[in-house]
């Protein structure tokens, strides 16, 4: 046949060697690439590939062009690797396109074709929830690139930060945990309300700071969150509601940040390093609840405990939502503990803050749908662990009842959830504008 033999041909002269030219090599660990995505994000783009055995990796990259070659080593070239290819989106930021060959019969060559410099952060993640064995693949801006983005937006430096290893979970940077800020010098009741210097909005005030909000869409990316029986996902759910509460609270002049408004998975000490850098005066977290039982259902706010929690319920929740870095797929393990005493003064206060922002968040809630729980629930949740933000997670109702899953899936729940987060937060800083007069 000529085409084997010009390949013949090409191999002799290109190496000197002429390899088996078996058409379907196939390893012989019978490993299965079963599942390949790419997230395509502004912050970063992800690529993932799941296979039935650990994943054998090397990587390089080349300059003109700018490519990033990943060769696999061990695994089958399948239908699923070489579907790859057609999922690369015109609008993905970093990959321009993706070719995939077999090297050598134990070598699957993936070569990324970029549209910009990169830095490639590439990790393996043991089998968690419904994942099996994922190689990540995470091209991040490179440095130059990433300074000249930060301008727009805070959290490309944070995210460079955090893919170098130097973000704790509690959103503090490393730099901040060896020397962390000792507490402000007063008792939890003498501290001052936390938006003592950030009157509200007010033509009289403009030259002063106005409240900063931070709106925290949980999940995205590779970590749906909760899935409806009829497969709708929480991470697009509260993405929605999120962009609403935004929408509606700037119209009224308020500066409001959301950690994600994409399609992205963010870990959660970056969505509390991000709170901080932007000295957000509150946090909330916006969640839709999943439990086993269909018929569990409400709507329901919940505060950090940093120590316990006042349910099992609670501390359930928080352990299937701190599950969210093994799920989404976290390079870095958060657990470099900072001194949590020297923290322990303001963040008393700062509970006490979050507990009375719970309150009104659900007197709002409970206008337009039931409240699973009358009171606001407290336990370990990592993303409400900022020690000086007072800070929220609410779980708009259960995606796990089919009719709250209904619900949740209407632009009209949608509008009203958001309209009473957005309340409950007017109505939480004028009350402590309030109390300091
Ligand atoms: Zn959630």
């Amino acid at each position: 046949m000529p085409i084997i033999t010009r390949r013949k041909l090409l191999l002799a002269s290109a190496g000197g060697l002429i390899i088996s030219l078996t058409p379907f090599a196939r390893a012989s660990t019978g490993a299965d690439i079963v599942a390949s995505r790419i997230w395509p994000a502004t912050a970063y783009t992800r690529v993932t590939l799941e296979s039935t055995s650990p994943i054998q990796y090397k990587y390089f990259q080349l300059t003109a062009p700018n490519r990033l070659v990943i060769d696999i080593q061990g695994e089958a070239n399948n239908q699923v690797l070489r579907e790859l290819s057609q999922k690369v989106l015109p609008l993905d930021p970093y990959i321009a396109s993706v070719r995939i060959g077999q090297f050598n019969p134990e070598t699957i060559r993936i070569v990324m074709d970029l549209k910009t410099t990169v830095n490639p952060q590439i990790f393996t993640l043991q089998p968690v929830a419904n994942f099996k064995n994922r190689l990540v693949i995470d091209l991040y801006p490179s440095t130059s690139v990433a300074l000249a983005q930060e301008a727009n937006d805070p959290l490309m430096a944070l995210l460079q930060d955090y893919s170098h290893g130097k973000i704790n979970s509690d959103g503090t940077t490393l730099a901040q945990a060896a020397a962390p800020t000792p507490p402000v010098p007063t008792t939890p009741a003498a501290k001052p309300p936390v938006i003592d210097q950030t009157p509200l909005p007010s033509k009289s005030n403009t030259n002063k700071r106005q409240p900063v909000i931070m709106i925290d869409p949980g999940h995205g990316g590779e970590d749906p969150g909760a899935t409806g029986p009829s497969g709708l996902h929480e991470k697009n759910v509260v993405l929605a509601i999120a962009r609403e509460v935004k929408k509606q609270l700037d119209a009224q002049g308020y500066r409001t940040y959301m950690t994600r408004n994409e399609d992205i998975f963010i870990p959660l000490g970056v969505r509390v390093a991000k709170a901080r850098k932007l000295k957000a005066d509150l946090f909330m977290s916006i969640h839709a609840d999943a439990f086993t039982n269909p018929s569990a259902k409400g709507t329901g706010v919940y505060a950090l405990n940093p120590k316990g929690a006042t349910s099992a319920a609670a501390k359930y929740l928080a352990q299937t939502q701190n599950a969210a870095d093994a799920i989404g797929g976290v390079q870095y393990s958060s657990d470099k503990n900072v001194n949590n005493t020297l923290f322990d003064l303001t963040q008393t206060a700062t509970i006490n803050d979050s507990l009375k922002l719970g309150k009104i968040m659900l007197n709002h809630l409970g206008q337009i749908n039931k409240l699973h729980k009358g009171t606001v629930d407290q336990a370990n949740f990592a993303v409400l662990k900022a020690p000086d933000i007072p800070s929220i997670l609410i779980e708009t109702a259960f995606i796990s009842n089919p009719t709250e899953e209904k619900l949740l899936s209407t632009d009209a729940f949608r509008q009203k959830a958001a309209t009473s987060i957005a309340n409950g937060v007017k109505d939480y800083l004028s009350g402590a504008v309030l109390a300091r007069r």
